[in-house]
C-alpha cells in the first residue's frame, strides 16, 4: 500500500498485524517536503515525519521488512539530498521518481517547467556523482540500461517463470511498456473510481466502487485496454525498443487523437547507440554484471 503517513499512527496496528507492505511517500527534510501540504495548507513534514518514527521505534522488524520510500524530485530537492536524507534517517534507500510530466495543462505549463527537475541531470550535478551513482545502484538510468540489456539481450535473464518457459512467444508479442491491468497494482481515487495505476489520468478508470458493490467488468477492461495499446502498434512493429519498451501508453498525451507519436519511439540504429553505451558503462564497472544477476529483480 502507498501512503502519505499522515494517518500512519492511526492505522500502523493494523498495517503491521496483517503485514501490510508500506510504500511512505515523502520527499526529503522539511523544505523538500514543501509542495506536500495538510487541508490547512501548511507542510506536512512533521507530522509525517514523527508517524513514521513512530512506527520505526514501535515496530522495528516490520519496519525494517515491510517499508519502503519513495520520494518525487522537483525543484526543492535533488537526487542526492533526497537520498542521503532517508538513508541517514531511515536507514533505507528510497526509490526517486521525476514529476510525470503528461497531463499538463496548458496555462499550467510554465509553472510545471520551474518545478520540474531532470533525474539523470540531478545525478550529475551532485557533490560527488561517482559516489552516488554507486549507492543509488538500480536506482542510477546507467545501470538501469545494462539491466534492461542483460534482461532483454543476454537470454541469460527472465521476468518471471513464464518467461523462461515461453520467452519465445512472449517475445513475439508487442505489449509496449504498459502493465496488463491489475498485475502490478491498482489505484482507487478517493471518489471510488478503479485504475490501473496512480500515475495514470482519471479518465482511464477501469471500475467504480459504490457504496454497496465494487463494479468490475472484465470484457470492458480487456477490450479497452487492447484497443489504446493498438493504437501505438505500427508505431511499435518498427522501433527499435519494442523489445524492452519502456513506455505506458497511458503517459501519452492525446494518446486517441489520430496524429498521435510516441515520445519513446527510437529507430533501430539510435536504439544500436544505446545498448552500445549499455555495454560500455558495463565494461568500465564490471562488477554490476555479478550484482545485478544477483540483486535485481527484472523490469518491465
Ligand atoms: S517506445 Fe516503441 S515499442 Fe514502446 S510504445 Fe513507443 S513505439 Fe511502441
Amino acid at each position: 500500500m502507498t501512503t502519505n503517513a499522515m494517518l500512519l499512527d492511526t492505522y500502523a496496528d493494523y498495517l503491521v498485524d496483517n503485514e501490510f507492505r508500506l510504500l511512505i511517500s515523502i520527499d526529503g527534510d522539511e523544505y523538500s517536503q514543501g509542495y506536500r501540504v495538510d487541508a490547512n495548507g501548511d507542510n506536512s513534514f512533521n507530522r509525517v515525519y514523527n508517524n513514521i518514527k513512530l512506527l520505526q521505534s514501535k515496530y522495528p522488524e516490520y519496519f525494517e521488512k515491510y517499508v519502503m520510500f519513495n520520494s518525487v524530485l522537483h525543484n526543492r530537492n535533488s537526487v542526492e539530498s533526497i537520498y542521503y536524507f532517508i538513508k541517514n534517517t531511515f536507514g533505507k534507500a528510497p526509490s526517486i521518481s521525476p514529476l510525470s510530466d503528461t497531463g499538463i495543462r496548458p496555462e499550467k505549463r510554465n509553472e510545471f517547467n520551474q518545478t520540474y527537475q531532470n533525474y539523470r541531470e540531478s545525478i550529475e550535478s551532485s557533490s560527488d556523482c561517482e559516489r552516488l551513482k554507486e549507492d543509488l545502484f538500480i536506482n542510477n538510468p546507467q545501470t538501469i540500461s545494462v539491466l534492461d540489456y542483460l534482461q532483454f539481450k543476454s537470454g541469460n535473464m527472465f521476468r518471471d517463470y513464464n518467461a523462461l518457459i515461453h520467452s519465445s512467444i512472449l517475445e513475439s508479442e508487442i505489449l509496449t511498456g504498459t502493465c496488463r491491468p491489475f498485475s502490478k497494482k491498482l489505484f482507487v481515487t478517493v471518489n471510488g473510481k478503479i485504475i490501473q495505476c496512480e500515475k495514470i489520468s482519471h479518465d482511464y478508470a477501469l471500475g467504480k466502487i459504490t457504496e454497496n458493490e465494487v463494479i468490475l467488468n472484465f470484457e470492458f477492461i480487456a477490450q479497452k485496454y487492447n484497443s489504446l495499446i493498438n493504437i501505438l502498434a505500427r508505431q511499435c512493429q518498427v522501433c527499435g525498443r519494442k523489445k524492452y519498451c519502456p513506455q505506458c501508453v497511458f503517459r501519452i498525451d492525446n494518446l486517441q487523437t489520430s496524429s498521435v507519436k510516441c515520445r519513446s519511439f527510437l529507430t533501430s540504429d539510435k536504439n544500436d547507440i544505446l545498448e552500445t553505451r549499455a555495454l560500455i558503462y558495463l565494461r568500465k564497472h564490471p562488477s554490476l554484471y555479478k550484482k545485478l544477476m544477483s540483486k535485481s529483480v527484472a523490469r518491465r
